[in-house]
């Protein structure tokens, strides 16, 4: 790789939501329900290929999560990113179901990696990592809807987990059946709910063209995810069904009896769904990166997103999703001649969700230019969660005055999360935050009490 020159940062984009992304791959494992039919069983984690750049580098350093953390972090830097607040993301199957002791020396390698220094145990790298120079701001795990119980809530928790990502891909009892899933879409509603209770963030990976749907029950089906209150995601991937290399689909397909949707048809049925997503929602990312070795049938096109995005700005269409309209997106593909008003107003959306009520605090200037939001939750008007807060825009050092981070932004929206808290007679709130996050709410007069930062009013 050649290296970047001096003030150049090789793929801005990586950073431009505010933190810099790390994933590490846990070590190959079979589901052990089975093998879902679109699923490539590669002797690599399961649904990964020996191909794919995270397994290679993951693969490499024998699943080392310690080494693969050091390698990343190593990566950044040379391509001049900032390294102070690092979002986790656990990937390779359900990393839930591996043995409990894997799990946690998992993380905890994490965490050393991060520290640049073993500790004894997790809680003491967690608690190193609070004022570490690569702080843990947040920690994403990937797990499928039946491995999100109370006992697996409990360890996310002490693993300092903020945001779950849930395998849900159609919520279709029949399809799941079909596909051999494993799950029903009860439990999709159940751990949705047990998450949210719980103030994490919920994202769902979503899959248009799955075997027996077509575009028009794929597209009911991802207008119910957003009407019926037991879904309604905070965040959403969207993997169009692609034909793998050793996957059972691949049989289907080569007896004609499976066709992936062409790439005109899977565009135009994502840029319906595009109008369908609501403000509190973020589209995280489109397509799944199959290398060309293992891609029998489906879209190749990897930047799909971006022609959608481009059709979208062409027709005008209106959408309302978080990352469209986010400030570091809005600065990176700014006209010259465009001017962005800093004029900012709170806007504040409420909505149910899986029995509670959600506060959607968003700072947004007079173009609907998203700046910072605070999702804020009150469970059984008894208890009040923050679920997230995020400043947008250019990720920057901890203590230094970024361009839009590190500006106060954050703190007012904590001041209306108190607010409304304190309006509904609620007498603590509880915000679930990374590890690395800590320190600034302490700052904001919140200690630590069992998983979460509190205050008491
Ligand atoms: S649950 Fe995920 S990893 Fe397991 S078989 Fe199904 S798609 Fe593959």
């Amino acid at each position: 790789m050649k290296l970047p020159d001096k003030e150049e940062i090789r793929k801005p984009s990586k950073t431009l939501a505010g933190v810099t992304p790390i994933a590490v791959m846990s070590k190959p494992r079979k589901c052990k329900h089975g093998t879902c039919l679109y699923c490539p069983s590669l002797q690599v984690p399961q649904s990964y290929t020996p191909l794919s750049p995270p397994v290679i580098r993951a693969k490499m350093l024998d699943y080392d999560a310690e080494l693969q953390v050091k390698s990343r972090l190593k990566a950044f830097k040379l391509m001049h990113h900032p390294t102070n607040k690092i979002e986790l993301i656990v990937m390779g199957g359900t990393f839930l179901s591996y043995p409990k002791k894997y799990q946690y020396n998992f993380i905890k390698s994490c965490y050393d990696a991060l520290n640049k220094r073993r500790s004894r145990n997790l809680e003491q790298a967690k608690k190193l990592n609070e004022k570490s120079n690569h702080r843990c701001v947040a920690l994403c795990i990937e797990t499928r809807p039946d491995f999100c119980e109370k006992k697996h809530i409990k360890q996310m928790l002490e693993f300092g987990c903020t945001r779950v990502e849930l395998g849900v891909q159609a919520p279709d009892n029949l399809i799941y059946k079909k596909i051999n899933r494993g799950h029903k879409v009860s439990d999709v509603i159940q751990a949705t709910k047990r998450l949210k209770e719980a103030g994490f963030k919920v994202g769902y990976h979503i899959m248009p063209g799955i075997p027996f749907s077509n575009p028009e029950k794929d597209l009911k089906m991802f207008k119910k995810i957003f009407q019926d209150e037991n879904f309604k995601p905070d965040q959403l991937k969207i993997y169009p069904c692609q034909v793998i290399k050793g996957s059972q689909l691949e049989n289907l397909y080569k007896r004609g009896k499976y066709k992936p949707y062409s790439k005109e048809q899977i565009q135009k049925l994502i840029i319906k769904m595009y109008q369908l997503v609501p403000e509190y929602c973020r589209i995280m990312r489109i397509m799944r990166e199959i290398p060309p070795e293992f891609l029998r049938a489906g879209t190749e096109r990897i930047d799909l997103r971006k022609d959608i995005e481009a059709e979208i700005k062409n027709k005008k269409l209106r959408i309302k999703e978080i990352r469209f309209r986010e400030i570091g997106f809005k600065m990176r593909d700014k006209k010259k001649s465009e001017k962005i008003s800093r004029k900012l107003k709170l806007k504040i959306t409420k909505y149910k969700a899986s029995g509670g009520d959600e506060y959607f605090l968003q700072f947004v200037n007079n173009q609907g230019i998203l700046f910072g939001l605070c999702r804020l939750r009150i469970s059984d008007k008894k208890r009040a969660f923050v679920r997230e807060l995020h400043v947008y825009g250019k990720s920057a050092e901890i203590g230094d005055i970024g361009d839009i981070q590190h500006r106060g932004l954050g703190k007012s929206l904590m001041k209306k999360a108190e607010e409304i808290t304190r309006k509904n007679k609620i007498k603590k709130l509880s915000v679930i935050s990374g590890v690395g996050a800590r320190e600034y709410y302490k700052k904001l007069g919140y200690n630590l009490e069992h998983k979460y930062i509190v205050k008491y009013f």
